[in-house]
């Protein structure tokens, strides 16, 4: 069988054997009643029909029950946000009291900086990623003046030598090496939102904890993408989203770890709140704050419940598929989305995601000559789904839940059908 043909992504799709999880998620329509090619997963995943059905739940519990509904709903409010531990401790390889779903991602990042940002004279500086998020930028350089420095001053950026697109990890190691002394904390992201760059997580936790400093990572792009091993890789923090990969519904609740050797020490500077609070006696309302051992201790708020009701379908069926099935398949379906594109062979594209499966997850990021938006505008009429990051590329992520081997043949040919147009 020709191997660029419909047919050999249908027999891909039909040996897979996560394709049945498709039809768990609704997979939005075009205008014509064809489903959309949808590759925006990176951004927003899908909604489980499940997350509908456990939030209507809810919103039936709220309605028969009022505030008894903490103890008598048939997933009780009161201690929810349990019910998300094990299984997000599972899709980011830590252990439970590691983990806690609490408030949004840029919130948590800033929670985790007042415990782990700790700027002295001599040591204040924040290496951050090349070319980060926004949110993690203004996050990193408002801490540093919070501390009285100068951001310029503070704030380190991974450079790419040579011209190249993304950063070698021999840069990586060379830049911690060369400012160690002066760096309080390592904050990068565990791949990079622009580029797609998987970053090797344990070799910089242990170049940056062998130089004295913190080290914290932004898993946004990471959670439910890579089959990440916090724990072993050492962090003392990560913070995640959960509405992208996770599919837990838009700007739902973000996951917090922080590192076990962290657990078990109350004194640490941190902002608190009654969630926090050690949950025996928390209702006693009494004056002194006992946090809670391991991350939960970093609670504020009691959570919402709705997001996490949605959380909470979209994390079963990670738990049933597995992360390690879930990479499995992101890699084949990357290595057959390549071997299309490259099939084409067309000079106004290029991949700047590196090809290694140790340096990427399930975004390719395809860069676009001239930097001509024309191109991504002509196949989102054609039904695709992805994303235009300025100044000139497109994003496209295959998610091994929902995604299928014919959905990327649908996308190459596309693609191909508006670069000859162009
Ligand atoms: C998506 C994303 C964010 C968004 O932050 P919110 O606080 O959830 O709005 C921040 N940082 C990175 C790296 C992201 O990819």
């Amino acid at each position: 069988m020709n191997q660029y043909s419909l047919k050999h992504a249908q027999s891909l799709d039909a040996q897979d054997p996560l394709h049945k999880y498709r039809s768990q998620f609704a997979i939005p329509k075009q205008k014509n009643g064809e489903e959309h090619i949808y590759l925006c997963g990176n951004s927003l995943g899908l909604m489980p029909f499940k997350a509908q059905e456990y939030v209507n739940q809810e919103m039936e519990d709220w309605a028969k029950y009022g505030v008894e509904g903490h103890f008598h709903a048939r997933h009780p409010w009161m201690p929810y946000h349990e019910f998300l531990t094990d299984k997000m401790a599972k899709v980011v390889g830590a252990l439970p009291h590691e983990v806690v779903v609490m408030n949004s991602l840029t919130a948590n990042l800033h929670l985790m900086m007042v415990s782990f940002y700790r700027p002295t004279a001599k040591r204040h500086k924040i290496l951050i990623d090349y070319s980060p998020f926004p949110s993690d930028r203004y996050a990193v350089e408002s801490q540093a003046k919070f501390h009285g420095y100068d951001a310029k001053e503070s704030i380190i950026e991974l450079q790419p030598s040579h011209g190249k697109e993304t950063v070698d990890h021999e840069d990586i190691m060379a830049t911690i090496e060369k400012h160690g002394d002066e760096i309080a904390l390592i904050m990068i992201g565990g791949v990079n939102y622009y580029t797609g760059q998987l970053y090797p997580l344990a070799e910089i936790t242990r170049a940056g904890h062998a130089k004295g400093c913190k080290v914290g990572f932004d898993l946004a792009h990471a959670a439910g993408n890579i089959d990440l091993q916090l724990h072993e890789t050492g962090s003392d923090f990560a913070v995640w989203c959960t509405y992208k990969y996770l599919n837990s519904s838009p700007g739902s609740l973000s996951g917090c770890f922080v590192h076990e050797r962290h657990a078990d020490n109350p004194d640490m500077p941190r902002f608190a709140g009654w969630w926090g609070h050690d949950k025996s006696t928390r209702f006693l309302m009494g004056d002194d704050f006992t946090p809670m051992r391991g991350a939960e201790g970093w609670q504020l708020s009691n959570p919402p419940i709705l997001p996490m009701a949605a959380m909470r379908a979209s994390l079963e069926l990670f738990e049933e598929a597995g992360m390690l099935a879930l990479r499995e398949k992101s890699l084949k379906m990357g290595d057959y989305m390549l071997s299309l594109l490259d099939h084409i062979n067309s000079d106004k594209i290029s991949i700047i995601t590196p090809r290694e499966h140790t340096r990427r997850g399930c975004q390719l990021s395809i860069q676009v000559k001239d930097a001509d938006k024309s191109l991504f505008d002509k196949i989102t009429e054609a039904g695709v789904i992805a994303d235009w990051r300025e100044p000139d590329v497109i994003r496209i992520a295959g998610a091994p839940l929902y995604n299928s081997y014919a959905d990327c043949w649908r996308f190459v040919e596309v693609l191909e059908q508006e670069l000859s147009n162009q």
